[in-house]
């Protein structure tokens, strides 16, 4: 807290605040003790060769186990989660991760089984793998479903070289990937990792791909068209027919962005869309837990065309149980050690099993309602740049509080004053001042009524009070802090001089 907002009644206690582990630092102060151990003492110099050995680590923080708890404890209170409140990341999907997910994934048979186990062992874990890969196929409608990509954007990256092995095996070499304007950042960046050269699609008045536009750039130049369904608008691709056929009709495939399945699983099937290859975010769409970069998952799906190129290895069912096939001659090879994100397959499958057929169509259809409710409450105070019908999530912008100078960070600093995570803010980048907000179906009507008094409240204070809203937060551990400092001069090393 800033020193001239110290009142006399929240006295300065020094060790309330102490920011960093290595401040705590005493020389000798150690958090393990280990038994006895029944063989005569060796030292590293004789154990391990000299280039092995790790030299000396300079600072190492030295502190016992009570400092190491207390330390995270107090960093976990002074930070946000879904498990405390509505988290409202577009694109992001920050719901709520039952916990029971968690229970399965720790139990010991599963938690404690090693990769290189021979497969005999392993059963149980291989057959959980292809149950999982069914439930999959049967809700994308697709061919075969690869469990191995760790995040979305890895899934991506997996099947645009799918697609281009499959070009390559048909003698075909193709230069470009469409890509709208309305795609997530993730896309060009996946199609430059695999050798392509990106063309940017423009949308339409909707919000949607302009066929006119697909008509004129899709050659067979093409390799693929790489769709974020639904766009980062929140949007619908409503003419997915026409545009799947325009890209067959040049020999080109059609994928999927699916991070964002959660709007419409169960209710609609991508293969039945004419989709060639999806990734899912099981981070997103099935309660993985996510933030703080990982872990994920993120499993491609292919049409038939491309499941000789599958990563390896995939699991298969024998008339003796289950296996590992390594014997893939087309395959892209491995995109990620062993067979994925193996904890995270646990947790998907248990929440799909426990939510069932009904449960999974009810959780597109809740997400989809909150995302309009919402939209619907704040339309008359936020601009809605774009007035299709929202799926899982709305975007609106900052037009009609920029007039009074409380721009979309203003908003969303503010927010945190109301108790709330912000929403994801400038993006998608074809809206100036976006706020994407994307509520999740895990959220009750009464904290959906909550968030909205907040937004209007701000409306509100923007009108009648902007400089106070330009200085939001007020309550937060951390005030408003200069972002362009920060990222132009970032400072990522510990030394005794910087505390
Ligand atoms: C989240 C997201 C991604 C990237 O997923 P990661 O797991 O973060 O790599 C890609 N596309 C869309 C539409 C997303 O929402």
């Amino acid at each position: 807290m800033a020193e001239e907002q110290q009142d006399r009644r929240t006295p300065k206690v020094s060790w309330r605040n102490p920011s960093l582990l290595f401040e705590l630092s005493k020389p000798g102060r150690i958090g393990v003790e280990l038994p006895p151990v029944g063989v005569e003492d060796a030292s590293l110099e004789d154990l391990l060769p000299e280039e092995v050995r790790r030299g000396e680590v300079e600072g190492m923080p030295e502190v016992s186990e009570v400092d190491v708890l207390r330390h995270f404890s107090r960093l976990s209170r002074r930070n946000f989660a879904p498990d405390l409140g509505l988290y409202p990341l577009g694109s992001c999907t920050m719901k709520y991760n039952p916990r029971v997910n968690e229970e399965l994934a720790r139990l010991p048979g599963l938690a404690h089984s090693h990769p290189l186990q021979p497969e005999s062992t392993v059963q149980g874990n291989l057959e959980l793998c292809w149950a999982l890969e069914q439930i999959l196929i049967r809700l994308t409608g697709l061919e075969r479903v690869s469990l191995q990509p760790a995040a979305g954007a890895q899934g991506e990256f997996a099947g645009i070289l799918m697609a281009k092995a499959a070009l390559n095996h048909r003698g075909e070499k193709r230069k470009y990937i469409l890509i709208p304007d309305s795609a997530h950042g993730t896309n060009p960046a996946s199609a430059r990792f695999a050798g392509f050269d990106v063309k940017e699609l423009l949308s339409n008045d909707r919000g949607t791909l302009d066929l006119a536009d697909l008509e004129r750039e899709m050659t067979e130049d093409v390799a693929a068209l790489m769709l974020t369904v639904p766009n980062t608008l929140g949007v619908f691709e409503n003419q997915i027919l026409d545009i799947a056929r325009i890209v067959h009709s040049k020999g080109g495939f059609l994928y999927c962005d699916g991070a964002n399945f959660n709007a419409f699983v169960g209710k609609a099937s991508p293969g039945a869309m004419g989709v060639d290859v999806l990734h899912m975010n099981l981070h997103k769409t099935f309660t993985t837990p996510h933030g703080g970069g990982g872990p994920g998952s993120g499993p491609v799906g292919v049409c038939s065309e491309l499941v000789p190129f599958l990563p390896a290895p995939m699991v298969e069912k024998t008339a003796h149980g289950y296996r590992l096939d390594m014997d893939r001659p087309l395959s892209i090879g491995r995109v990620r050690t062993f067979n994925g994100q193996f904890g995270m397959l646990i947790r998907a499958l248990a929440y799909i099993l426990a939510m069932g057929g009904k449960g999974i169509r009810q959780v597109s259809e809740n997400a989809v309602l909150n995302a309009n409710y919402l939209r619907k409450a704040l339309e008359g105070k936020y601009h809605l740049p774009y007035v299709s019908d929202s799926m899982h999530e709305v975007v609106f912008s900052d037009k009609n509080q920029a007039k009074h100078g409380v721009t979309t960070l203003d908003i969303a600093k503010r927010l945190m004053d109301y108790g709330f995570h912000p929403p994801t803010i400038y993006f998608p980048t074809i809206v100036s001042g976006a706020l994407m907000i994307e509520p999740t179906e895990t959220v009750a009507r009464e904290d959906m009524d909550a968030f909205i008094e907040a937004m209007l409240a701000i409306a509100e204070e923007a009108e009648t009070d902007p400089e106070m809203v330009r200085g939001a937060p007020y309550s937060t551990p951390v005030l408003r802090c200069d972002e362009a400092r920060a990222a132009r001069q970032p400072r990522l090393r510990w030394t005794p001089e910087a505390v």
